[in-house]
């Protein structure tokens, strides 16, 4: 049982980034409304995530950090049809076996909680606590006891990035939930969860990129499209400031990337790439399912049809914003 979680881990806990992303994840299938998040050197220290979703009924805390207890997903393509983001049953148990873990917890409706302690994989105590409703989650020493993967530890600055990144693409795509993340006591995302896209980007990339920004939209009988492109005075060197999401799932494709590079080329000379943010909507059957849930690059089954769409909505939106 240890050393299957501890194999298991090994998989869908890469790294202080993928716990919080796993930990954020059950937070919006929770239904939280806020989120915090505070590491502590890239996380490897300490992860802490606080929600104030639904929480978890005080009978099922244990059972909560039980492998597959949960699987709600029988095949990969069932990832883009899902609506919930867990689908595993995998991440508690996994995180809860390589660190010491504390969890504290209180269901909606209820006059007390539970706070469980999870010492590589082996609970120390349970108890009855008084608690808000919802959910606080405690991650410290990560791969404490897995000296390999310590080893493989990227710089904590380095990881903190990830984690910031991690953190925007989900305020993103969740403008209703105000996210915060805090690193080594430092604010660095604040979002407000008003559902105000605009106000997501200006506290994710600040006030130049939100005053010079277009949007765009375009709609198919087997797609839609929407986003912002940036136009030539906040374009840059290199690719970093592009997100994709298809389905609320962040991905990357190449193709929506030079659909939408060729639409700004056609009216800006610029040797640069343009800023964009860029959502599709597309029915789960015409997107080509050999994708590993973990991978996060897409294949669509009818590629020109994607990149005309894209490219006509961006170069649609750029030519009426220049008349
Ligand atoms: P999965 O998300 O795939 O179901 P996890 O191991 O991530 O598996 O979580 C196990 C279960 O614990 C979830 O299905 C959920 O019932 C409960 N849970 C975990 N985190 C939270 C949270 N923040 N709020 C409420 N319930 C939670
Ligand atoms: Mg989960």
């Amino acid at each position: 049982e240890q050393t299957c979680n501890k194999i298991a881990a090994g998989e869908v806990i890469e790294r202080p980034f993928s716990v919080v992303k796993e930990l954020m994840e059950n937070s919006i299938d929770a239904e939280a409304k806020n989120i915090s998040v505070y590491i502590e050197e890239g996380g490897q220290k300490s992860i802490k995530i606080l929600d104030d979703g639904i929480g978890i009924h005080p009978d099922d805390i244990e059972r909560a950090f039980l492998p597959h207890a949960t699987s709600k997903i029988k095949e990969a393509e069932d990832i883009f049809k899902i609506n919930t983001l867990g689908f595993r049953g995998e991440a508690l148990a996994s995180i809860a076996s390589v660190s010491q873990t504390i969890m504290k917890s209180k269901r909606e409706g209820f006059d007390y909680g539970k706070e469980i302690c999870i010492e590589g994989g082996i609970k120390t105590y349970i108890k009855d606590i008084g608690f808000n409703t919802g959910t606080s989650i405690e991650v410290n020493n990560l791969f404490y006891n897995v000296p390999a993967r310590q080893k493989f530890l990227k710089s904590s600055s380095r990881e903190s990035a990830l984690i910031s990144d991690i953190v925007s693409r989900l305020a993103l795509v969740n403008t209703n939930i105000a996210f915060k993340l805090e690193s080594n006591g430092r604010k660095i995302i604040n979002t407000f969860g008003n559902g105000n896209m605009k106000d997501v980007i200006r506290a994710i990339f600040g006030k130049e990129v939100v005053d010079n920004i277009w949007y765009f939209e375009g709609h198919s009988d087997i797609a839609s499209v929407y986003g912002y492109v940036g136009n030539e005075a906040i374009s840059r060197k290199s690719r970093n400031k592009q997100s994709i999401f298809v389905n609320k799932r962040y991905i990357k494709s190449s193709l929506i990337t030079a659909a939408v590079e060729n639409a700004f080329k056609s009216f800006l000379t610029v040797n640069k790439f343009p800023f964009f943010l860029l959502f599709l909507d597309v029915y789960p059957e015409f997107i080509d399912v050999n994708v590993h849930p973990t991978k996060s690059e897409i294949k669509f089954s009818d590629d020109r049809h994607i990149f005309k769409l894209v490219f006509n909505s961006v170069h649609k939106a750029i030519s009426e914003n220049l008349r």
